[in-house]
C-alpha cells in the first residue's frame, strides 16, 4: 500500500468481500509481526533482543515528544513501530521463573483472532452472538471440571480474578441486604479472607463502600492454609458486636505459597457460626483464579494413571486434589484463563453455582437473563459490571477444544514435575537455600536463606525468633531479591514480602520475605533444574558473604535465641 492509495480510508479495514488482495494484506502483515518477533527470541535469555533503556527520563521523554501523526504511516512502518515495542520485552523462556506471566498459546491467541474478526460486543448476544455461544459453552465446560450442575451455575468472562472477587462481594452484599443497591450499603456488613489471600478483596472493600476496616483477616496454617478455627473465632466477634459476616473468600490456591483453602471446613464453619446465631450463611468464594486450574485431576483416574505420571508428581497431585475436590462448595469461583488456561489477557472467567444468584447484582430484577437460560436475543448481561465486554471467551473456547482436559493436566504436571526436582536438588547441593512451603506441593518454590546466627524456618514457624532476629533475616533476603533482580536477563525469579505471617518470641507479628521459583513456561524441563540451582547458589553465596561481613564490621553481636 502506497501513500497515493490511502486516500481511500477503507484500505486501513478487512474486506466486506472476502477479497484474496485485502487479505494478503493482512496476512502480510501478521507476517510481518510473527518473522520479526521470532528475530528477537534467544532461548537461553529471558528478555527478548534490542537494546531499550526504561530507566531514568525514558517516560517523561516519550511525554515530551510523542503525538498524533499528521498522516497516517503505512502499515509495514506500523509494524516495524509495533515489533520496536517489543525489543528488550521480558519473554517466556526456560529461565522466565517469575509469578504467575503465563505465555500466551497458539490456541489461545487464535481464539483471540476469531473474536477480532468480527468484533462481536458481548453486552448483548444479538451484538456479539459467537461471544456469546463461546460464553455459554465454556460456563458448562468449566462448570463441569469445578463440580457445578451447568444447568444451574451460571457466569461470564470478566476483568480478571479481581473483577470475580468484586461480583462475589456484591452479591454477598445483595443476599443480606437487598435494599443496598437503592440505599446505599449498610455500615455492619463484614468480610473475611486469610492473610495469605490476594489484595482483591481489600480492592473490592473498598470499592463497595463498606471500608477496608470491615474485612477481617484469618490467621493461616503454616502451609498458607486458612486456619478455620481463627475463622470461627473472628465470625464470633464479629456478631458478637452487631456485625453480620456476609462473605468469606476461600483462597484455593494463594499466589505466593500454592496454599490451599480447605473449602468444606471453611463452608462448614461458617454454618454452623450462622445457624447458631440464627442468621444466614455468608456467601462463599473461591478464589480459584490461579489453582482451579488442578481441578482437572479432580477426575483423573489416580490408580491406571493413564498420563504416566512419575510416583512423587502423582503424590504431590494426589495432596492438590484432596483439597481441590472441595471447589464445588463454593457459592462462586472463578478461572483465571489469562493465568493457568495458556490465554492471553484479559480472559477470566467467573462461574456461580446457581445462575439465580446473578439476578441479585442485575440492573432490573424482574428480569432473568443470565447466561444459558434464555434464547437468543435475551441474554443481556445487565448484571456485569462491564457495559460492552470483548468476546474473551472464544479465546477461552479455543484453548480448552485445543488442550483438552489431558493437555492442562500434562502441562501443569509438568511445571509440578520441575518443582519437585528443584526442592530435590536443593536438599542435595543448596541446604543454605531453605524451603519454606515446603508443605505445598505445586508450580511455586518459595526459598528463603538466613543469617548464621539466628533461628531457622521451624523455629520462625513456632513462634521462637525475636521480631529483631526476623527482620535480620528479611533484610538479608532483600538483598537477595536485589540481587536476583539485577541479574534477571539471565534468570527472572519472583520474590514476596508476604508470606507467612508468624508470631514472635516477644508477642509482636510479622510477615516472612522469601524469593520464588515460579514454573510457567512451558520451555522448562527437568534438565535446566541443575543450572538454575548452580546459579541461585552463586548468587545466594555472594549475598550471605557480604551481609556476614557486614555484620562482623558493624560489631553486630548475635543476639540471643
Ligand atoms: C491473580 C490472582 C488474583 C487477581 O486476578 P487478576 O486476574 O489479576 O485480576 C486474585 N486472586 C488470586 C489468588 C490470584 O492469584
Amino acid at each position: 500500500m502506497d501513500r497515493e492509495s490511502m486516500t481511500d480510508i477503507r484500505q486501513l479495514f478487512p474486506s466486506d468481500d472476502g477479497n484474496a488482495e485485502r487479505r494478503n494484506v493482512m496476512l502480510g502483515l501478521f507476517e510481518q509481526l510473527l518473522k520479526g518477533t521470532d528475530a528477537l527470541k534467544d532461548p537461553d535469555a529471558v528478555y527478548l533482543k534490542g537494546s531499550k533503556d526504561r530507566s531514568g527520563s525514558f517516560y517523561r521523554d516519550i511525554l515530551k515528544t510523542s503525538s498524533v501523526p499528521a498522516q497516517g504511516m503505512k502499515m509495514e512502518e506500523v509494524g516495524d513501530k509495533l515489533l520496536h515495542l517489543l525489543h528488550a520485552h521480558p519473554y517466556h523462556t526456560k529461565y522466565f521463573l517469575t509469578n504467575i506471566l503465563p505465555m500466551a498459546s497458539i490456541p489461545g491467541i487464535a481464539g483471540m483472532l476469531a473474536a477480532f474478526m468480527v468484533n462481536g460486543n458481548n453486552l448483548w448476544d444479538v451484538y456479539g452472538p459467537a461471544g456469546a455461544e463461546a460464553e455459554v459453552n465454556v460456563i458448562a465446560m468449566m462448570s463441569r471440571v469445578a463440580g457445578y450442575d451447568p444447568l444451574v451455575s451460571g457466569g461470564y468472562t470478566t476483568w480478571g480474578g479481581q473483577g470475580a472477587i468484586f461480583t462475589g462481594l456484591r452479591m454477598a452484599i445483595a443476599k443480606f441486604a437487598p435494599e443496598a443497591k437503592r440505599r446505599g450499603v449498610p455500615d455492619n456488613l463484614y468480610a473475611f479472607c486469610s492473610e495469605a489471600a490476594h489484595y482483591s478483596l481489600y480492592k473490592s472493600m473498598e470499592a463497595t463502600g463498606l471500608g477496608s476496616d470491615r474485612l477481617v483477616r484469618v490467621r493461616t496454617l503454616p502451609d498458607s492454609s486458612m486456619d478455620t478455627a481463627d475463622l470461627r473465632r473472628k465470625l464470633e466477634q464479629v456478631i458478637h458486636k452487631g456485625g453480620i459476616p456476609v462473605y468469606i473468600v476461600a483462597t484455593t490456591s494463594t499466589t505466593d505459597a500454592m496454599g490451599i483453602d480447605d473449602v468444606s471446613s471453611v463452608r462448614e464453619t461458617a454454618q454452623s457460626v450462622a445457624a447458631a446465631h440464627g442468621l444466614q450463611r455468608p456467601h462463599i468464594h473461591a478464589d480459584s483464579a490461579l489453582g482451579g486450574f488442578f481441578a482437572f485431576f479432580n477426575d483423573y483416574d489416580f490408580e491406571a494413571n493413564p498420563l504416566a505420571f512419575s510416583a512423587p508428581v502423582l503424590e504431590a497431585l494426589g495432596a492438590i486434589r484432596s483439597r481441590m475436590i472441595h471447589l464445588s462448595l463454593a457459592d462462586s469461583l472463578c478461572f483465571d484463563f489469562q493465568k493457568l488456561g495458556q490465554t492471553p489477557y484479559t480472559t477470566s472467567l467467573f462461574l456461580v453455582k446457581n445462575a439465580q444468584d446473578l439476578n441479585l447484582v442485575d440492573l432490573e430484577p424482574e428480569e432473568t437473563p443470565y447466561v444459558g437460560h434464555r434464547g437468543y436475543g435475551q441474554y443481556h448481561t445487565g448484571y456485569t459490571l462491564e457495559c460492552s465486554r470483548m468476546a474473551s471467551s472464544i479465546s477461552i473456547y479455543s484453548a480448552l477444544l485445543a488442550f483438552g482436559a489431558d493437555g492442562y493436566r500434562r502441562l501443569l504436571a509438568q511445571f509440578v514435575e520441575v518443582n519437585l526436582a528443584f526442592r530435590a536438588e536443593l536438599a542435595l547441593r543448596a541446604p543454605e537455600l531453605v524451603v519454606v512451603n515446603p508443605a505445598n506441593p505445586g508450580i511455586i518454590t518459595l526459598f528463603r536463606i538466613y543469617p548464621k546466627d539466628v533461628p531457622g524456618f521451624w523455629e520462625e514457624v513456632a513462634g521462637g525468633c525475636t521480631l529483631d532476629q526476623i527482620r535480620r533475616t528479611n533484610e538479608m533476603n532483600e538483598r537477595l531479591f536485589e540481587a536476583l533482580g539485577e541479574g534477571r536477563d539471565r534468570m527472572f525469579f519472583g520474590d514476596t514480602k508476604k508470606h507467612l505471617v508468624v508470631k514472635t518470641k516477644d508477642g509482636n507479628q510479622t510477615a516472612l520475605y522469601a524469593s520464588k521459583l515460579f514454573v510457567i513456561s512451558p520451555y522448562t524441563q527437568v534438565e535446566h533444574v541443575g543450572e538454575i540451582v548452580t546459579y541461585l547458589k552463586q548468587v545466594a553465596a555472594a549475598v550471605i558473604a557480604e551481609y556476614e561481613a557486614h555484620s562482623m564490621k558493624e560489631g553486630l553481636v548475635p543476639l540471643e535465641t
